[in-house]
């Protein structure tokens, strides 16, 4: 079958409404232009994020009726470890609240005061919790990634002679282990390549490095592997996933993300002496180790998620909505970053608004500005989500300046996308009226969540 058509059919709606112009621009001015600070109220259709806004299927909600609230040893705790060994591979099981908490919980098990952590691209929290535990993050993704028009098909590939001279630079003992995404996230969801993970699994065993890997996506990035890399298109998805994290020692799973539920997470490791560590970690950061944060309920449904989230027709008909709103925008003449990803359609704020400097925050004023044109909710990923250097305090500047239009999974239809590309494409015709915008609030961390900003006139 060619089509990418959805592998369900809709049981139950949720009514949505389109904001009056005058409510907009009330809303945005209230939310000091961004995007995080609008309520879900004032938004049409909502592309934020694809994290914990997923549809759950029937199955799903009825496994939360078999949820065992026990404190200690619930079955659904059970239930989800067996779903991990059996998908994932992986051995010992941490449930956490998300996964920023396993994120924290693998971060002060491995990582020591001084210790250098090598990632393909960094991402939010997980960079953040790697330098509150005393390290510091070195990007080795391939050059490529950075460059919004390569079509390079995996541009989430490490960069195996920058790892080596990494480890040759600072030397093993200080590199507790190499942290893998995939697919990136911050690179527009840009998938790494079977055949590059046995490669930095090849190089980490000949120093003795460990490798983590961000698991958030890896069924997407599966998908794009079965795609595009050579002698995978025959394969399932579910012996690509598996085949991927037999790479890697261990992963931080963030459950809102792929395996379709609306929160939760995990920690997942081979090695006993790491569990044991983050095991104990978890009684005083998430909870005990059989819920660590996660209601019983919570624990069944994802356990049923991840199962469901290894269909074909489930990830052909989640990354084809993505593929068909992308192609609409590219054959607009809209620039977005190419490859098309696996969760969001990028737009290139810096090509889209030339004339707004990098300073001036052109992708937060590209998503407050598609918000006012549509009622559609995006979110900046460029000079603001990168925050400032550790060491000197000024502002990272990140070469790709990113709007992220995030699909959830299973809730909106094509023509929701159909809503999307034309608001798009009416802004760019518009562009030059878009101006820039300066920042009147910075929150300490992670400042793109809270940070206002103010129309420069
Ligand atoms: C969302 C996300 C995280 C953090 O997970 P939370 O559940 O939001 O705490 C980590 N890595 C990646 C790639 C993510 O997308």
């Amino acid at each position: 079958m060619k089509t990418w058509a959805e592998p369900f059919k809709i049981k139950v709606v949720e009514h949505v409404r389109i904001p009056s112009e005058q409510e907009k621009q009330a809303a945005i001015r209230e939310a000091g232009y961004n995007t995080f600070l609008l309520r879900s109220d004032e938004v049409y259709i909502d592309l934020l994020t694809d994290s914990g806004t997923t549809a759950m299927s029937d199955r799903q909600w009825a496994a939360m009726m078999i949820g065992d609230e026990a404190y200690a040893g619930s079955r659904s705790f059970y239930r989800l470890e067996e779903a991990v060994q059996r998908y994932y591979g992986y051995k010992y099981v941490v449930p956490t609240h998300q996964g920023r908490g396993a994120e924290n919980l693998l971060s002060k098990t491995l990582i020591k005061q001084g210790d250098i952590v090598p990632g393909n691209m960094y991402f939010t929290t997980t960079r953040l919790h790697q330098e509150l535990a005393g390290g510091t993050f070195t990007d080795i993704i391939i050059a490529e990634a950075h460059d919004p028009a390569s079509l390079h098909p995996f541009k989430g590939n490490v960069d195996i002679a920058k790892l080596e001279s990494v480890i040759q630079k600072y030397g093993a003992e200080r590199i507790p282990y190499v942290s893998v995404a995939a697919t990136v996230n911050l690179a527009g969801g840009q998938p790494i390549s079977l055949e590059n993970l046995r490669a930095v699994r090849e190089l980490t065993n000949k120093y003795g490095i460990k490798v983590i890997l961000d698991a958030a996506r890896i069924v997407e990035n599966a998908f794009f592997i079965q795609q595009r890399e050579p002698g995978q298109n025959g394969r399932t998805i579910a012996a690509i996933v598996k085949e991927s994290c037999s790479y890697t020692d261990g992963c931080t799973m963030s459950a809102k993300k792929d395996p379709l539920v609306n929160i939760g997470g995990f920690l997942a490791v081979n090695d006993h002496a790491v569990y044991d560590e983050a095991a104990n970690l978890a009684v005083i950061y998430e909870g005990l180790h059989t819920y660590g944060g996660m209601a019983g309920r919570d624990m069944e449904a994802l356990a049923t998620g991840i199962e469901e989230s290894l269909h074909d027709d489930h990830i052909r008909a989640r990354v084809g909505q993505i593929l068909y709103l992308g192609q609409k925008l590219i054959d607009a003449g809209i620039p977005i970053v190419q490859p098309i990803g696996g969760h969001g359609v990028f737009l290139d704020a810096k090509a889209f608004l030339p004339h707004i400097p990098q300073e001036q925050y052109p992708a937060q004023a590209l998503a407050a500005e598609l918000y006012l044109e549509s009622g559609v909710r995006s979110m900046e990923r460029g000079i603001v989500s990168a925050g400032r250097n550790k060491e000197t305090g000024e502002e990272n500047k990140p070469k790709l300046e990113l709007v992220r239009l995030t699909i959830p999974r299973r809730v909106y239809t094509q023509a929701h996308m159909d809503v999307v590309a034309e608001a798009v494409i009416n802004l760019y015709a518009r562009r030059d009226s878009i101006r820039g915008l300066k920042m009147v609030y910075e929150p300490k961390y992670l400042r793109f969540f809270q940070a206002r900003f103010e129309p420069l006139t």
